[in-house]
């Protein structure tokens, strides 16, 4: 096929008129595809590619205007020329009404007749496509105009209803415009119009859409937002760009812009109340200063910001090296010594001090900062494992946490391998930390992942085990190589007999399915006592050491007195390094 072949579909029910029409486009570009009846035809014009339409207007189940309707009704985008009996000059005019591209005589469809009228008609349903689009958009910028802008609005609420989803409608208003064009001239607030337009498009997905709406005035739609920071950071960026000094020709002009957002469901239930929550959000933006955006609501508004400046934070923390990894040693009792450490985070905040996972990892989770934190927490590790090693000392094992947004990155083991190849450390003294709730997100791919990082020679720890779903059967398909018990029933140990008991069985399940088994949490040598007893591979916790920085465990390493440990009752192979 060339690119050039035209496929029409005939829709004739008399064999010998759809003979005599395929006759008159044999030899030409034409490609005919045969329909009896309009049931076929409109099968044949969903599932292929039709440039034309080529339709008798007397069909077995169907006739007249009815057909084009419908036919145009199917493909809006196809035209559809109409065959009718000789001088039957009234139907033909009706179907041109109808939506048909042109109508030809039956008696006149031989020779070049035929394919010019095809010709023409798709020539001309071309041009009208053009003219709708042109009609959708606006003339200056090229984005959506207003009426496009409506129509997408209008739909996307009803979307998000039946969907349960929110979506975002953002004013963007370019302040003190008119000054622009009284100073400059028009010309030149043309251009900057026209560049306010491409700015903002780059800080947008492809799914939202940008309009422009009045002279100085533009409206976004965001739908999908996973969080309302989406918007606050869209708003952000674009407020960033369009304050970027504008140069044309010798000109440097100074623009900026005020931004109202609000949100659907929360702000208003129509498309129209959108509209003017929106506005409302835009005026108070004008009103604080202008070059700023507002939220409808107030709660939004303070929430967007408090967020937006962790976020900052937390990327400038990144980027100054504020980050640190502690380790806590693993302890094999049996054979009484360091089997490996956890690698725990830790933000060393200039005037907070130091600042615990717990109080920014889901800030990073939500805000996705996660993906390149857990990239360098891994190269870190790396990198630590390789300093030990050239201080002489003995290979260390290291366990490092993954959480489940991590697991959403879908080139995370190609990330990871080439992290564990450029520091050259041992990926068999890797073991990836991560919890049940996370492995069961997406089971499928999430298995791919962990099969990946098990090829690469790294083990898989089940962390927090007991407090999700504690189905092992369910975890049999998964490549885990070790449970670790949450530190909750550790804590219980001494009180609960539940606990014990639950602990108990973790361990024998463990063993039995050979999977190494760890105890997080060990505060007490009574705790330590009862998982001896039970025989529990590894533990980690207070009552061994705190999780510590690099230096401790450096010197600690070397003089080896991390810990005291009791002697062990009876000594035992079994281990995990
Ligand atoms: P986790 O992986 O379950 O880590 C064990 C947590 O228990 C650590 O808290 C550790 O300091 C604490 N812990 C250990 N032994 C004891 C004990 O005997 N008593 C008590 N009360 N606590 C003990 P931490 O360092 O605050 O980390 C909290 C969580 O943050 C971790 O739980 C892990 O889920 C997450 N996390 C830490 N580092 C990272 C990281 O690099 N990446 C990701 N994605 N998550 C991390
Ligand atoms: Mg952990
Ligand atoms: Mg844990």
């Amino acid at each position: 096929m060339t690119a050039e072949t035209i496929d029409v579909l005939l829709i004739e029910d008399n064999p010998a008129d759809a003979r005599l029409l395929e006759v008159a486009l044999e030899g030409s570009q034409f490609r005919t595809h045969k329909a009896a009846n309009l049931e076929t035809a409109l099968n044949h014009l969903f599932n292929n590619p039709v440039t034309v339409v080529l339709s008798d207007l007397s069909l077995p189940d169907a006739s007249g205007l009815e057909c084009i309707h419908l036919l145009t009704a199917a493909a809006p985008s196809v035209p559809v020329v109409v065959v009718t009996g000789t001088k039957d000059e009234e139907t033909g005019l009706a179907a041109l009404r109808a939506g048909a591209q042109d109508y030809i005589f039956k008696d006149h469809a031989k020779g070049a007749l035929l394919p010019r009228a095809l010709r023409y008609a798709i020539e001309r349903k071309q041009a009208e496509q053009r003219m709708i689009e042109l009609a959708q958009q606006d003339a200056l910028t090229g984005l959506a105009n207003r009426v496009q802008f409506r129509a997408f609005l209008d739909k996307a609420v009803a979307r998000a209803e039946r969907l349960d989803r929110s979506v975002a409608l953002m004013f963007v208003d370019l302040d003190r415009f008119k000054m622009v064009n009284n100073t400059h001239g028009q010309e030149t607030g043309d251009q900057v119009l026209k560049t306010v337009a491409e700015r903002m498009t780059q800080c947008l997905r492809k799914s939202d859409l940008a309009a422009r709406i009045g002279a100085d005035e533009f409206a976004i739609v965001m739908e999908s937002l996973d969080s309302p920071q989406t918007v606050s950071s869209a708003a952000q960026r674009i407020l960033d760009a369009v304050s970027r000094p504008f140069s044309l020709g010798a000109k440097q002009i100074h623009a900026t812009t005020s931004i109202g957002v609000a949100i659907y469901p929360m702000d208003a239930a129509t498309p129209e109340s959108l509209m003017s929550s929106a506005h409302t959000a835009m005026a108070q933006a004008k009103e604080r200063g202008k070059n700023t955006y507002q939220f409808y609501t107030r709660e939004m508004h303070q929430h967007a910001l408090k967020q937006l400046e962790l976020e900052r934070t937390l990327r400038g923390a990144m980027e100054r090296g504020e980050f640190r990894l502690h380790y806590q040693p693993q302890v094999d009792m049996r054979q009484g010594r360091i089997t490996g450490f956890e690698a725990l985070l830790r933000w060393q905040h200039p005037e907070r001090g130091l600042v615990p996972p717990g109080e920014f990892i889901d800030f990073c989770e939500e805000s996705g900062l996660i993906v390149p934190l857990g990239k360098w927490v891994l190269r870190e590790a790396c990198e630590q494992q390789q300093r030990w090693r050239a201080l002489g000392l003995p290979p260390v094992h290291i366990s490092f946490n993954v959480s489940a947004r991590q697991l959403q990155d879908s080139d995370l083991v190609q990330s990871f391998k080439e992290i564990v190849e450029e520091t050259g450390a041992d990926p068999r003294r890797l073991d990836v930390e991560l919890t049940e709730s996370a492995m069961l997100k997406d089971p499928e791919s999430v298995g791919r992942l962990l099969q990946g990082f098990a090829d690469m020679g790294m083990g898989i720890a089940l962390d927090d085990f007991g407090t999700g779903y504690s189905s092992l059967t369910h975890l049999r398909r998964f490549p885990v190589t070790t449970i670790k018990i949450d530190r909750a029933f550790i804590t219980n140990l001494s009180t609960s007999q539940d606990d014990a008991a639950i602990v108990g069985a973790i361990v024998g399940m463990g063993r039995s399915l050979r999977l190494r088994t760890l105890a997080e949490g060990i505060e007490t040598s009574e705790q330590l006592a009862f998982l001896r007893q039970l025989n529990c591979d590894s533990m980690q916790g207070y009552y061994f050491s705190k999780p510590l920085p690099v230096e401790a465990v450096t010197s600690a390493l070397f003089e080896r007195n991390l810990y005291d440990l009791e002697p062990a009752p009876k000594a035992s192979a079994a281990g995990a390094d």
